[in-house]
């Protein structure tokens, strides 16, 4: 692929290098002046960086309320495929709070963002120091008494249970409301083309967010966002092959290593691509023609895994989650570990099938437990190469579920798993 442009992962990596070498040499080299601390750190870096951070959460609001409006309008769809569909979804929630659940888990284990001081940094917003509330106030919390007031401040557990509700009835009533229901497409198409329009400027926020963080911090920086950089890929790989794998073995009995070496070819796609959209096709065709799922279960499931299903976002918010609370020296105690599984579940559902928008909503779970947003902004420097990576797992979380309600509905050609398949 020789394109004169760069594409946006170079572009983005390029402006996360030179970002942090002018970080760097801003902090050891370029003698502490007015000029350094004001104009630049805190004057130029300062304003574009928040503006590319205030660029995505203007997006946050809108764009999970269609994405969720839309994902749960095809959820009510499921009614159609009954039992198939029941099974689907309840694997889909399942897989992804598991994945969580690694995601917490390995993020404790790794400690990335431990050694990191963030405070240290100006940032736009003050820390927010969360108010203790009460089991069942915070459950009580999920009803919005005025949706337009939860709207307004961006109260994304109430912005999800009315957006989840207003879906099921779409999908209820059909054709009577197909004119919002055409709505809510067409609106969820053009945030998702917001969203593309945003991360055309990310390579110039990137740059200014990592230059400013290592201005101030210097190599401080580096370790954690390595080992957070680890953190996320070795809980993909658990989530891969552990949680998949051994899945696959215990309930439908078949060779899981001859799935992933099936599978492979789609999981290279989805990773050069960073799209699990784009993948749909070939995912559904290398289901029916290498391992003889029936097109009738993969058409319906694999479609909906794309929009709702994304195991490896989930996996990068929860890790994010730690780092971002040790960074900023903030403690989440059970109930708030226990708001990031579900947020980030529902997140996982408001996640669009195209790069980048993880990063999205994760702000939105980073708003549920009160961590500040900045700390998105190192994340950022090195998400392109891990968007890549938990598409690969999003899009493999959907196929080993197809495999899984198909064994169960006797929809697999057992022989076809096991042919050896010369190029097709
Ligand atoms: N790029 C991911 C996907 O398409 C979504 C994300 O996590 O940003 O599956």
């Amino acid at each position: 692929m020789k394109n004169k442009k760069l594409g946006l992962t170079t572009q983005i990596f390029i402006g996360l290098i030179a970002g942090a070498i002018t970080g760097v040499i801003l902090n050891y080299l370029v003698p502490a002046s007015t000029f350094k601390e004001e104009f630049i750190v805190g004057g130029v870096l300062y304003v574009i960086g928040q503006g590319f951070i205030r660029l995505m959460q203007m997006l946050v609001v809108p764009l999970v309320f269609c994405s969720l409006v839309c994902g749960s309008m095809s959820i009510g769809d499921t009614k159609k495929l009954g039992d198939v569909g029941a099974r689907t979804l309840i694997f889909y929630l399942f897989t992804t709070a598991l994945a969580i659940t690694v995601a917490l888990s390995v993020g404790n284990l790794i400690d990335p963002g431990v050694g990191l001081n963030m405070n240290a940094i100006q940032t736009g917003s003050s820390v927010a120091s969360a108010e203790p509330t009460s089991v069942a106030d915070t459950l009580l919390n999920i009803i919005p008494t005025n949706i337009f007031q939860g709207l307004a401040d961006g109260t994304m557990l109430q912005i999800i249970f009315f957006a989840l509700i207003i879906g099921v009835i779409l999908a209820k009533l059909g054709e009577r409301v197909e004119t919002v229901a055409n709505f809510f497409t067409q609106f969820n198409d053009i945030m998702m083309e917001m969203t593309m329009m945003v991360m055309k400027v990310a390579p110039l926020g990137v740059f200014c967010l990592i230059a400013k963080t290592f201005a101030s911090l210097g190599f401080d920086a580096f370790i954690p966002m390595l080992k957070y950089m680890f953190a996320v890929l070795l809980a993909l790989a658990v989530q891969c092959f552990v949680v998949y794998l051994g899945l696959l073995k215990v309930l439908t009995g078949l060779n899981p290593i001859i799935f992933f070496k099936n599978f492979f070819p789609v999981m290279a796609f989805a990773f050069s691509t960073a799209t699990s959209n784009a993948t749909i096709p070939l995912s559904i065709d290398t289901l029916a023609k290498k391992m003889g799922v029936s097109k009738k279960i993969s058409s319906f499931t694999i479609p909906l895994g794309a929009t709702i299903n994304m195991d490896g976002t989930a996996i990068m918010q929860g890790v994010a989650v730690v780092f971002a609370a040790q960074a900023f020296g903030i403690h989440l105690d059970m109930m708030d570990y226990i708001t990031v599984i579900g947020t980030a579940t529902l997140a996982s559902i408001g996640t669009a099938g195209i790069p980048s928008v993880g990063l999205i909503t994760l702000t939105m779970v980073f708003n549920a437990v009160g961590l500040p947003v900045e700390a998105i902004a190192l994340i950022m420097g090195i998400d392109r190469i891990l968007d890549m990576t938990r598409t690969a797992v999003n899009i493999t979380g959907d196929a080993v579920c197809t495999t899984i309600v198909a064994h169960q509905n006797n929809a697999i050609d057992r022989e076809r798993f096991y042919k050896k398949h010369v190029k097709e």
